[in-house]
């Protein structure tokens, strides 16, 4: 089986498209054929060469390698189109030359003009087949003399086109409704149904499956391969993929290209398992499954026709599963960029560095969605002022309870002598301390030792942010990682401000405004 996917490159790679990647690339993987990569840039306008090697990234990205095209080569090139116009050329003048082609000199006046005829006597607008009869050598010399000219397939009359969708089932198309498409431009670049058929064929493509969108493209490309007297390959069309409005997936719903969820720090591996999904399932009791097992039980037989929901919950969900079997190395460099921009990590980080980070980001990245919310689970641990905790008109009218003042006292006291709290034993050891010097415990203990240490209500569990907090605080300038205050500095300075509103009289610098 020989498989293509075909992208334009004129915008990112949009989810849906991506999808279409994948499901070439798994019935290729499933059947141990061949998935080939061609660039379809004739629309020169909008195609560049920013936009294709961005979708080359993302499809490497989310690890679908294709065995013949861009880039990798092939017998079969050259695999960029706008590399083959000399290839258009030729079977452009074969198909006139056979006369299922002809040249048409209508001007955009007169098809516009018969369109609205057509229209308003509730025929369907198809090209009126002004120029169908003109002789071939007499077409030859007005091109001759300069006069601007398309070439059109003969669409055959009164035929049925019927073709069996590897998706849907057989599909069937009245010539009647098609008008003869135009195969190339009066400016002499090839029409996508020109071009992809000359390329399909001559690349030796065995099965098309490409979006829904493109359906009505089949029939026309078929009386194509007739043209040519090759056989078609067997089609497949997907649903597209839908908004939440059952509308199709558009920048109107937010996030819709493969950079952008990478940039919100999904996991490749997540989002083709998720798009894999989308309108199909892999059977049995788990559908998180990698990449080689989706391909292994992957059926397009078994795709859905009706449309799938883009659901970003969902997708969350996939990725929370692969963040937690996730390697901590690779969480960090995944990480980084985030980490950095909310400046938690300065500078590339030393070996003492990266070793935090390999302790505190795999469990910051334990309870979030996706990696963009790893600096919002570290903030506690970077971002801590003992004043702002006492000016927070909540957080200073529980510090103020004389239980908890006895709990945060004694919490400075038993850390003024202690060593860094670097693991959970020790943290425990303090918390003993507290619990026996203050009387409090359970709630009434660890809320204000929270408080106090945290400057925030809650987070994630004290057993694990408080080493994290002691460790990077023992770093040292210039590790990578922004300076972080130690529990026993953060727990003296509150310990002093409470004091001195006790002192004054009023629960914290700002609690009266
Ligand atoms: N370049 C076309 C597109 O991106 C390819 C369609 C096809 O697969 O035939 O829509």
């Amino acid at each position: 089986m020989r498989l293509r996917f075909a992208p334009s490159p004129t915008g990112h790679l949009h989810v849906g498209n991506a999808r279409t990647a994948l499901f070439n690339w798994l019935m290729a993987r499933q059947s141990g054929g061949t998935l080939l990569l061609r660039i379809e840039d004739t629309d020169a306008e909008r195609s560049t060469p920013e936009s294709e090697r961005a979708i080359q990234e993302d499809l490497r990205w989310m690890g679908l390698s294709w065995d013949e095209g861009v880039e990798v080569g092939g017998t079969h090139g050259p695999y960029r189109q706008s590399e083959r116009l000399e290839i258009y050329r030729a079977h452009a003048a074969q198909l006139l030359e056979s006369r299922h082609a002809y040249r048409c000199f209508c001007a955009a006046s007169t098809l516009e003009a018969d369109r609205k005829a057509a229209l308003a006597a509730g025929r369907p607008p198809k090209y009126a087949g002004r120029c169908r009869d003109i002789a071939p050598e007499a077409a030859a010399r007005r091109v001759e003399a300069g006069e601007p000219a398309v070439i059109r397939l003969r669409v055959p009359v009164g035929r049925e086109v019927t073709f069996v969708d590897l998706v849907r089932g057989p599909v069937t198309f009245h010539t009647e409704v098609i008008g003869d498409p135009v195969l190339v431009r009066s400016d002499g670049s090839p029409a996508y149904n020109f071009a992809v058929v000359v390329d399909d064929g001559l690349m030796g493509i065995t099965a098309v499956v490409r979006g829904e969108d493109h359906i009505s493209n089949t029939p026309r490309q078929i009386l194509l391969y007739e043209a040519f007297g090759w056989t078609p390959p067997r089609f497949a069309h997907l649903s597209l993929v839908m908004g939440p409005d059952h509308t199709p997936l558009s920048k109107r719903h937010g996030v819709t290209s493969v950079a952008e969820f990478k940039a919100k720090g999904y996991l490749p591996e997540a989002l083709v398992n998720y798009l894999a999904l989308i309108g199909w399932s892999p059977g049995g009791d788990d559908e998180l499954l990698p990449l080689e097992a989706l391909a292994a039980r992957f059926d397009i037989a078994a795709v859905s026709h009706s449309a799938g929901v883009f659901d970003e919950d969902k997708l969350a969900w996939v990725n929370r599963h692969y963040l937690k079997a996730a390697a901590p190395a690779r969480l960090v460099d995944l990480s980084l960029p985030f980490l950095e921009a909310a400046g938690y990590v300065p500078e590339p980080p030393g070996a003492e560095a990266r070793a935090w980070l390999e302790m505190a980001v795999p469990q910051a990245a334990a309870s979030v969605d996706r990696l963009a919310q790893v600096p919002e689970r570290l903030r506690l641990v970077f971002d801590f002022d003992a004043a702002r905790t006492c000016a927070d008109a909540v957080l200073a009218q529980e510090l103020a309870e004389p239980a908890a003042r006895a709990v945060t006292m004694a919490l400075a006291e038993a850390l003024a002598d202690a060593p860094r709290l670097s693991d959970r034993e020790q943290f425990r050891a303090i918390a003993a301390r507290v619990k026996e010097r203050s009387g409090q415990k359970g709630r009434a203990l660890f809320h204000p030792i929270r408080v106090a240490l945290t400057g925030a209500a809650e987070g994630p569990e004290l057993d694990l942010l408080v080493p994290a907090i002691d460790r990077a605080a023992e770093l040292p300038e210039g590790s990578g990682l922004a300076r972080v205050m130690g529990c026993r500095e953060r727990a003296t300075e509150l310990a002093r401000l409470l004091g001195q509103s006790a002192s004054t009289g009023h629960p914290g610098p700002r609690a009266q405004s």
